[in-house]
């Protein structure tokens, strides 16, 4: 039989990974009851009396106060889902390719928000804050510099231009939209280097 450590069997979050007298948890894991359970997706690690999950990619690890750039997926009343795009600078890839954040509407900017869909639409691309990590990746835009930094119309999916701190227009049709933007909309340096 091959050895687990050699070819980590892949876990899912929560998954029941053995008693914790067989193996103490480790990395990326959690106990319950006496039971070792994984905590995040990845491949198990079994050495040193520690069972670890070691996350899908190596690469970094999100941390609170990063800034991170994605495309909205979806947006509900209460929150907009974001896919959280790769940054990669020189060799090293900082950003996995498969998480998702959420923006929930209290995070993205300040004052009373109504609803999400009225501060940004699917498929803009927005600059946020990692806020906290233990309820999956928490977005926050409510700073200056954050929120959408490249939007499309809706009516033509032409790229839209910034003509307030709040307001969109269509160099296209005309149309006029809000958003939560960026104030570096349309000219933050880093949307060159992504790869969307
Ligand atoms: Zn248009």
């Amino acid at each position: 039989m091959e050895p687990e450590n050699v070819k980590g069997k892949l876990a899912q979050p929560g998954e029941h990974l053995g008693a914790a007298e067989e193996a103490a948890p480790g990395k990326g894991t959690f106990e319950r009851d006496n039971e070792v359970y994984a905590a995040v997706a990845g491949r198990v690690v079994r050495e040193h009396g520690e069972v670890s999950v070691l996350p899908k990619k190596e690469v970094a690890q999100l941390k609170p106060g990063q800034i991170v750039y994605g495309i909205v997926m979806d947006v509900m009343e209460n929150l907009a889902l974001v896919e959280i795009e790769p940054l990669v600078r020189g060799l090293e890839r900082f950003v996995p390719a498969w998480d998702y954040g959420v923006l929930r509407v209290m995070n993205i900017r300040d004052g009373f928000v109504p609803t999400a869909k009225t501060e940004m639409r699917r498929g803009d691309i927005i600059k946020a804050r990692v806020e906290d990590l233990s309820r999956g990746i928490s977005l926050s835009t409510k700073a200056f510099d954050l929120g959408v930094v490249r939007a499309y119309c809706a009516v033509c999916r032409h790229q839209m231009e910034m003509e307030g701190p709040a307001a969109l227009k269509c160099p296209h049709c005309g149309t006029h939209d809000r958003r939560k933007l960026s104030k570096a909309y349309g000219q933050d340096v880093m949307l060159n280097e992504i790869k969307f």
